[in-house]
């Protein structure tokens, strides 16, 4: 009788092993002996065990989707300081933080001065499609330099691809109207803003520069210092 149970047992353990439910396998006998001291019922065992699985095989995915990610800040809305940046429209962003622009494949747009937070803000928006699980991309900082021969059409390609199907967040430096003037081609931006504007969120950011705080604040305090000592 004990000697048919253990046979059972890496039996049971065998199944999970071939089904590639290693982390279940890894805990059966955990389970199992949980199981009888806890006097748990048949079903209440086989949740632990497969919720055991379940668990594994999503931080599995992701890790995953986090290495696919390529994010280079840890970064998450939290951090993001709304009241150092009277440019942003707050309530643009929590519902843009809800994800709910991917449903419909929407676009969004950061438009602004060097600074501004729109990286940030991609990469918290980044962040919380990782956890959440759906695709986006991510083009960061078009405009700073000119696009090599080609660049323009291939970024037409990569946004007219996605068109209606997957959404793309932009960062820009460069105002919507002067896009034309910007990459190259004035026929191909057009077309390239068709397609990313038909359906989109447009956040222009125009406040002050979050890496020039530290500056500003010494020059004022230098400022307030000379006007001290003068009057
Ligand atoms: P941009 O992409 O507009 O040039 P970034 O998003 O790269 O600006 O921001 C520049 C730096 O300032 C980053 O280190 C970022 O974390 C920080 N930063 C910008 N805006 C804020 C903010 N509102 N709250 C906290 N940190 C900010
Ligand atoms: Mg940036």
């Amino acid at each position: 009788m004990q000697m048919s149970e253990a046979r059972r047992y890496q039996q049971l353990r065998a199944h999970l092993s071939y089904l590639k439910l290693n982390d279940a396998a890894e805990a059966l006998n955990r389970v199992l002996d949980q199981s009888r001291t806890e006097r748990m019922s048949l079903t209440a065992a086989l949740e632990r065990l497969l919720e055991i699985e379940v668990e594994a095989t999503e931080a599995r995915k992701r890790a995953a989707r986090e290495r696919f990610a390529c994010l280079p800040e840890p970064w998450t809305l939290a951090d993001f300081d709304f009241a150092a940046q009277p440019g942003v429209d707050e309530k643009l962003i929590r519902d843009l933080a809800t994800l709910r622009f991917l449903d419909d494949a929407s676009n969004v747009l950061f438009v602004g001065p060097p600074g501004v937070g729109k990286t940030m803000l991609s990469v918290a928006l980044g962040r919380a499609a990782v956890d959440a699980g759906p695709r986006l991309l991510i083009i960061d900082e078009l405009g700073y330099l000119p696009l090599p021969e080609d660049g323009a059409s291939a970024l037409f390609q990569v946004i007219n691809q996605r068109y209606l199907k997957s959404s793309t967040i932009l960062t820009t430096n460069v105002g919507i109207a002067d896009w034309a003037g910007a990459f190259g081609d004035a026929t191909v931006a057009a077309a390239m803003l068709d397609r990313l504007l038909h359906r989109a969120a447009v956040a222009g950011i125009d406040g002050p520069s979050y890496r020039l705080r530290g500056h500003r604040n010494q020059a004022e305090n230098l400022r307030a210092g000379v006007n001290a000592r003068v009057s």
